[in-house]
């Protein structure tokens, strides 16, 4: 995993809600995302899946 493949998924998350009606009509008056849409719960859980693997892996070179 590299931190374009973060990047990506990053983008992909939020890009996804801008033109997601369940996204739009299940926000929190503070803009957060109530986090009830199936797909943008998908995008979230993959972009901090990368995010993690991107840490361990540099962190693995590190110690290397
Ligand atoms: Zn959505």
């Amino acid at each position: 995993m590299t931190m374009s493949a973060v990047d990506a998924a990053y983008r992909a998350l939020i890009h996804h809600s801008p033109g997601c009606p369940d996204c739009r009509s299940l926000r929190d008056e503070d803009g957060r995302s109530t986090g009830q849409c199936e797909t943008a719960d998908a995008l979230l859980t993959a972009y901090q899946r990368a995010q993690r693997e991107a840490r361990n892996e540099a962190r693995d070179k590190e110690t290397k």
